[in-house]
């Protein structure tokens, strides 16, 4: 089992690994300093009939009363009002601080649960169980919870760290391959910000003959940047690598049609043209990024107008003051914070990322 400590304001162990969701229990309790009497299970109604069973009897069989909360798959349940059903079943199942929420499924299920932990009676303890390959190498790791508002996605949120995050890999078994891809652009994203050796292994090997090397590599790579900067003041930002104009084209698009990691990808290749037309990032940079999101399904181009896409940007919660903080490659490996001012935003968009 490969197993990494965080050092994070509260650290959490995260362990990798096959069939750790029929060990949960007693993982759960090797790692917790005082022995939860009750757990919520929080899962969607996709993962539900999938995996909720071998969990709760796992927790059950160390002695834990378990109430399990499904609520239905998909984004568009990532709102105030599911979180706060979760209160109302944290409370009817007698859930105190000494207590624990599970969290299993995606990301949708991890941000939800993580701000319901975070916020219930102050806080009480919680656990991550990711199951697609985005909450595994992204959304579990790094204490950021949130649910979205009319006015737009994340909005509302806390930092709270969870006490364990258990990735089981053979879950990804079930995994549409759509969401798989969707996970990938990520992964490749870590190659391009941090890892030249990972962009390559992703090159020349298939992802699926080296998962939980890969799955490692990324998580140890997201845990590096969280703990040198926890709060987001500064190396966090690189994360943000090809999500600012990924963020503007799932706004443009309403958030349909063109999932998250769909957009990441072409905001990859858009970043690495305006670096290239810049003359700060080599040139081939985006190219060679095109084909390797080609080569896991991933789009790598968009008919939508740049212009317009640089004024979503400009509304995105990740812009600082009067600069846009614009993530550029110095190479593939080495990503750097480029700021734009605000008013040559526009110009640096439609000048850079066009060819
Ligand atoms: P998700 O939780 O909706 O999961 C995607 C789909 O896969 C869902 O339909 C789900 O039911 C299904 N699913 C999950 N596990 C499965 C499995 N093992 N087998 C079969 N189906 C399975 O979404 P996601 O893509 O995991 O995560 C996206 C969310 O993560 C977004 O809300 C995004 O804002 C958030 N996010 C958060 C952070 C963070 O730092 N907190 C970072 C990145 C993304
Ligand atoms: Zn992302």
């Amino acid at each position: 089992m490969d197993s990494l400590l965080v050092h994070a304001s509260t650290p959490y162990s995260i362990l990798i690994d096959f069939d750790l969701l029929s060990q949960s229990g007693p993982l759960i309790l090797s790692h917790l300093d005082k022995k939860p009497e009750r757990a919520v299970i929080v899962t969607d109604s996709n993962v539900a009939p999938l995996y909720l069973h071998t969990v709760q009897r796992s927790l059950e069989a160390e002695g834990i009363a378990v109430t399990p909360m499904i609520f239905g798959a998909g984004e568009s349940s990532k709102r105030l009002k599911t979180v706060a059903q979760m209160y109302s079943v944290f409370s009817q199942a007698g859930l105190t601080r000494t207590d624990i929420a599970v969290a299993l499924g995606g990301g949708v299920t991890g941000d939800m649960c993580g701000f319901a932990a975070a916020s219930y009676m102050r806080g009480i303890r919680y656990i991550q169980i990711p199951t697609t390959l985005l909450s595994q190498i992204d959304s579990s790791v790094g204490g950021k919870t949130a649910i979205d508002i009319d006015e737009g996605k994340n909005l509302v949120g806390a930092f709270w760290n969870p006490a364990l995050v258990l990735c089981d890999i053979g879950t990804l078994s079930t995994l549409t391959p759509h969401f798989f891809a969707d996970g990938m652009a990520e992964a490749i994203k870590y190659g391009c910000i941090k890892s030249l050796s990972l962009f390559e292994q992703l090159e020349k090997q298939n992802a699926s003959d080296f998962l939980p090397d890969m799955i490692s590599q990324c998580i140890r790579i997201k845990c590096g940047v969280v703990e040198r900067d926890e709060r987001e003041s500064g190396e966090r930002m690189l994360l943000n690598f090809g999500h600012t104009l990924g963020h503007a084209l799932e706004k443009y698009y309403h958030y349909e049609g063109l999932s998250h990691g769909e957009a990441v990808g072409i905001g990859m290749v858009l970043a690495s043209r305006a670096g290239e037309t810049l003359g700060i990032t080599p040139a081939g940079t985006a190219d060679r990024i095109a084909a390797l999101l080609q080569k896991y399904h991933l789009p790598t181009s968009d008919p939508a107008p740049l212009g317009t896409l640089a004024k979503f940007a400009l509304s995105d919660k990740k812009r600082l003051g009067s600069t846009v903080n614009f993530v550029a490659l110095k190479t593939i490996g080495d990503a750097f914070v480029h700021p734009v001012p605000q008013s040559q935003w526009e110009a640096f968009v439609l000048g850079g990322a066009s060819r």
